[in-house]
């Protein structure tokens, strides 16, 4: 299961294994973080989300 990068969650699975949430990737880099949705509410840009990362 997956889980939050930033408060450690588990995230939630919706149909089709789409996550409750969001993906973001640090700039240079392949690595894709997954970000929970009350994350992805607290911190409203992908920069702030990064920042926590
Ligand atoms: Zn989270």
């Amino acid at each position: 299961m997956a889980k939050c990068k930033i408060c450690n969650n588990k995230i939630k699975e919706l149909f089709l294994g789409k996550l409750k949430g969001t993906i973001v990737k640090k700039e240079g880099s392949s690595k894709l973080y997954n970000v929970c949705f009350a994350c992805q509410k607290k911190f409203s840009t992908k920069e702030d989300m990064l920042k926590q990362i």
